[in-house]
């Protein structure tokens, strides 16, 4: 299951329904690129600037992206929005081929379909001076302040700018200038010749180049302009011959400006006649998760966590290091489905992808998370019973675990009460419950410490009553609780976690994230783990269920001297309880 990619079953969407329209209009059909072959009838992009980690918003726009192509044997192109060149570096770059490479749909050393917006810094250039030739773009020489003043609101109309209606050839020497570095930064910009009345506020002449002395992380120090993402967007999806243009409905607005350029360029005669289209669609919200890399980012600045794969964030490095597998984020994805409309995701629905994804294939072990002694009295000090259970209970193929039993063992703090409450069904002085996979013990007493802390339980065992014998039927039992043998086990640190946030929305409608932060996001305690053939076997981003427990995942900094494991979710339901 892990490895079967779930694309196939993937539900119709509309925007499924936008493609197959096209594919039978045959819209983009007998498309051919610069050098005459022909180009498949759909190509799609995922965009990523890199300035940051991918979260798992972003896995929601691979998947659909990546996935029409898969879908409609076209192309899914990845490109780098790369104009921000402050924001930006190569270890972004690095992290987002990582991440979609782990999601199933890259291979880095393919690059076949790899993009990047910053190779097209020559011809947007051009394609400026084309514009300003054609009295479509203008030099602004307001201030910053001014500029946005004067862009109006949504109530009043802009008001022009008195550079407005400079000469071309005037418009054309000073952005040569800009590109010559004769300019500081904010004395010049170009913008778009549009509609200052709009009512759309992108439409009010919107900037699309500014002076930037910056060094970028690709093209050095060749530009000190670079343009903006609305105009550097639309011409890279058409240069790509991109199809559908598939983003999230904060563009909507911007959807006109993207017209606006595309059809101009086009009738210029420096574009293909058939123009890429935008589609939107809703982005990923997701409970207790933050979903934007700005926001991230200060989380990492506040030391809040450690580090964009800090196993509670929502990056796509945190989230595999917290030990969700591609396989489960594919089949998130397509349950949350594509719509128009914003929604908020629960999260326990990222956590059954995990468990429905696990659950068949992963090991189960047995470990001790909160270590109380259990003493067996009348068992040899030397005696060692060799008791064994399925690897995994679906799938017999995955064999047995052998481990042993000896007269200490170390059992969870939670299955002894001095004074039982009602319904618990575990050790209790005079109670009898079965050690799983091995005997039944009936409780005789307890020892304490000075403080009257329980540190250690006494019981007797029954050597007739060891499970997969004939004996144990004899035996009937409530109470079934986990172990591991104390001389016999590993010695493990395991991390806790928990939701980073106190409320689910933690940045919605102005909250501020910062002060939701749960105090208690990760617990680190140290535990017990079976010592077996398979537990032995288990190598680092391997997942396991530790029975009664959860699923947990052998974290990457385990070594020789240290196994440590992080808790990716608690077991959906009850049931695995004694
Ligand atoms: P961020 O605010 O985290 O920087 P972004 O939208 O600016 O997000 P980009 O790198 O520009 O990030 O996004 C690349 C692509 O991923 C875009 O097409 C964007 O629409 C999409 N995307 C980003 N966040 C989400 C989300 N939460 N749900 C779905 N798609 C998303
Ligand atoms: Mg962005």
């Amino acid at each position: 299951m892990s490895d079967n990619n779930t694309i196939e079953n993937n539900p119709q969407n509309f925007i499924t329904s936008i493609v197959e329209n096209d594919l039978s209009n045959g819209t983009h059909k007998n498309r051919l690129n610069k050098q005459n072959q022909p180009l498949p009838e759909i190509i799609t992009r995922f965009p990523p600037e890199p300035n940051g980690y991918l979260h798992i918003g972003h896995a929601k726009s691979i998947f659909l992206n990546f996935g029409l192509a898969q879908r409609y044997k076209g192309r899914c192109h990845l490109r780098f929005d790369d104009t921000n060149p402050e924001k930006e570096s190569q270890e972004f770059v690095d992290d987002i081929q990582n991440a979609v490479e782990w999601l199933g749909f890259w291979d880095k050393n393919n690059t076949e379909n790899l993009y990047y917006a910053s190779d097209y810094f020559d011809t947007l250039y051009e394609f400026a001076e084309v514009l300003i030739k054609k009295g479509l773009a203008y030099v602004d020489s307001q201030t910053s302040e001014q500029i946005k003043f004067n862009r109006g609101t949504l109530q009043h109309g802009g008001i022009d700018s008195p550079y407005r209606n400079r000469k071309a050839e005037e418009n054309l020497q000073i952005f040569q200038g800009m590109k010559a570095g004769k300019y500081t930064e904010g004395t010049h910009v170009l913008r778009a010749k549009i509609d200052m009345e709009s009512p759309n506020i992108n439409m009010r002449d919107p900037i699309i180049y500014r002076i930037k002395y910056a060094h970028h992380h690709r093209s050095g120090d060749k530009w000190c302009i670079y343009p903006m993402y609305d105009y550097t967007h639309c011409i890279s999806d058409a240069l790509e011959n991109i199809t559908h243009s598939i983003c999230t409905l904060e563009f909507e607005d911007h959807r006109p400006l993207y017209n606006w350029i595309l059809e101009h360029l086009k009738e210029a005669g420096v574009l293909p006649q058939i123009l890429p289209k935008q589609y939107e669609f809703a982005r990923l919200n997701l409970h207790y998760a933050l979903t934007s890399k700005r926001k991230i980012l200060q989380l990492i600045q506040n030391n809040v966590v450690d580090g964009w794969d800090d196993p509670r964030l929502a990056t796509l490095a945190g989230i595999r290091r917290r030990g969700y597998s591609p396989a489960s984020i594919r089949l998130f994805c397509e349950r949350i489905g594509v719509a128009k409309a914003d929604s908020w995701i629960d999260y326990a629905t990222l956590e059954q992808a995990l468990r429905d994804d696990l659950d068949p294939i992963v090991p189960r072990l047995t470990t001790v998370l909160k270590p109380l002694k259990l003493i067996i009295d009348n068992m040899a000090d030397d005696h060692v019973e060799w008791c064994n259970a399925t690897v995994n209970p679906h799938n017999a193929e995955q064999g047995k675990r052998n481990f042993t039993l000896s007269k200490e063992l170390w059992i969870e703090q939670d299955d002894f009460m001095l004074e039982p409450s009602k319904g618990f069904y575990r050790l209790f002085v005079g109670n009898k419950v079965r050690l799983r996979y091995g005997f039944v013990v009936e409780c005789t007493g307890y020892d304490v410490d000075s403080e009257n802390n329980v540190i250690a339980v006494h019981v007797n065992y029954f050597a007739d009553s060891k499970s997969g014998t004939e004996g144990s039927n004899n035996y009937k039992v409530k109470g079934n609780i986990h172990w591991v043998d104390a001389k016999n086990s590993l010695a493990i640190q395991v991390n806790l976690y928990e939701h980073l946030f106190t409320d689910p929305q933690p940045d919605a409608s102005g909250k501020n994230f910062l002060e939701l932060i749960n105090s208690n996001s990760k617990n680190v305690v140290k535990a017990y783990l079976e010592n077996s053939d398979t537990s032995n076997s288990i190598a680092n981003e391997m997942q396991v269920q530790f029975e009664r427990h959860g699923y947990f995942v052998k974290d990457i900094a385990s070594n020789d001297e240290a196994i440590i494991f992080n808790r990716i979710t608690l077991l959906k339901d009850s049931k695995h309880k004694a």
